[in-house]
């Protein structure tokens, strides 16, 4: 099989698998007072740093949670309470499932938020927090989310940042973005599942929970920490060192697909490097998931998320795309991807194309 469904899920590095061997053998639970409890917490300790450092916080202000899911939906409770909540329109059922009211703010063609829209929002002065992802999981569009950023800050309101996508993949630093708050996930980036942080900015910091129980993480998440994902998140994040060795064989890969009448959404947009989004009109999107995964190629219709549903994705409908939001495939390499992948790609792609095409096609009385 070949594997282009990295936004789903990227495969594993071994350095996070080895030092998840390492962590298991760990016994203690952080919270004990005693030395195998503080074993285990040098170990949660030492992933926190480690995770912090390279995502640009203080060890302090990083909170562990379950996942990409949780850590959108531990900011939005803490930092939208009171607030109206403004979602770019191509944001992450994570964060739409997390806001009952949202205010959406439209994107361009490409799936690019309207920083225009956003200010004048923003200067009617009611409290706001803005959530705006910084790389689109369906598109890998890029979001302008340092001039969001900074319409923020002028108007005192909160912005929380859905990074999953782009941590691993490109340079992701809170302190650079100028955000309040970024959520991370480890299976994102070559961790395991099950494990992943809300990074906060001092200011915003001091949030209450969304799970109490025993008072973990500073009393913002409570549960005992799996240490093993934990320990295996941050070995992965250390070796995920950017997607820009992806873009020739995204690019080559696109290439093919457009000779046989794709159209790339999101294509005049900046985007991550792995990722490009394949429409081919008047044919679904599930039946060329269907025949390519028969074929060998393992690719999504929308979001892997909303996989079993044959719903148009939201983020093309929202990009004004019409009938192609259920034509397009995501094509999403991995960081161990190479040539002979894009190659058995682009013959698929082909072969689908024409096999699906030619059964729409009418046939001779
Ligand atoms: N945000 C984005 C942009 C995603 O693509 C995903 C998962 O696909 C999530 C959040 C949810 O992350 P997790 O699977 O770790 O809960």
């Amino acid at each position: 099989m070949v594997y282009l469904d990295a936004n789903a899920t990227e495969p594993l590095h071994p350095e996070a698998r080895a030092t998840m061997l390492a962590a298991l053998d760990v016994t203690g639970n952080p919270s004990s007072v005693h030395a195998a409890g503080r074993a285990a917490r040098r170990v949660l300790e030492g992933a926190r740093e480690a995770l912090a450092a390279r995502f640009g916080a203080l060890a302090q202000n990083l909170v562990f949670t379950s996942g990409g899911t949780e850590a959108d939906a531990l900011a939005i409770h803490a930092l939208g309470a009171g607030r109206r909540v403004i979602v770019g329109a191509t944001e992450h059922d994570a964060v739409r499932a997390a806001v009952p009211a949202p205010s959406l703010l439209p994107v361009d063609r490409d799936g690019v938020a309207d920083l225009d829209v956003l200010a004048s929002w923003l200067a009617t002065g009611t409290p706001a927090l803005v959530c705006l992802m910084l790389a689109n999981n369906e598109t890998g569009t890029i979001q302008p989310v340092a001039g969001a950023a900074q319409l923020c800050r002028r108007y005192g309101a909160w912005l929380h940042v859905d990074a999953v996508q782009a941590a691993g993949r490109m340079d992701v630093r809170l302190s650079a973005l100028g955000a309040h708050s970024i959520a991370i996930s480890s299976h994102k980036l070559g961790g395991p599942p099950g494990a992943g942080a809300l990074l906060l900015a001092p200011e915003a910091a001091s949030i209450a929970p969304l799970i109490a129980g025993g008072g973990q993480e500073r009393g913002r998440r409570g549960g005992t920490p799996p240490l093993p994902a934990i320990a295996g998140f941050a070995a992965a994040a250390s070796v995920a060192d950017g997607a820009g060795r992806l873009a020739p064989m995204r690019d080559a890969a696109e290439a093919a697909a457009i000779v046989d009448g794709a159209v790339v959404c999101g294509g005049g947009a900046e985007r991550l490097a792995n990722t490009t989004c394949l429409a081919l009109p008047g044919i679904r999107a599930d039946a060329q998931v269907i025949a390519l995964d028969l074929d060998g190629i393992a690719v999504s219709a929308g979001a892997a998320c909303s996989s079993g549903k044959v719903t148009a994705s939201h983020v093309l409908a929202a990009m004004g795309l019409g009938a192609l939001a259920g034509q397009a495939i995501r094509v999403s390499l991995p960081w161990n991807a190479d040539a002979t992948d894009v190659a058995a790609f682009a013959a698929a792609y082909r072969r689908m194309a024409d096999q699906l095409r030619g059964a729409l096609a009418p046939r001779a009385a």
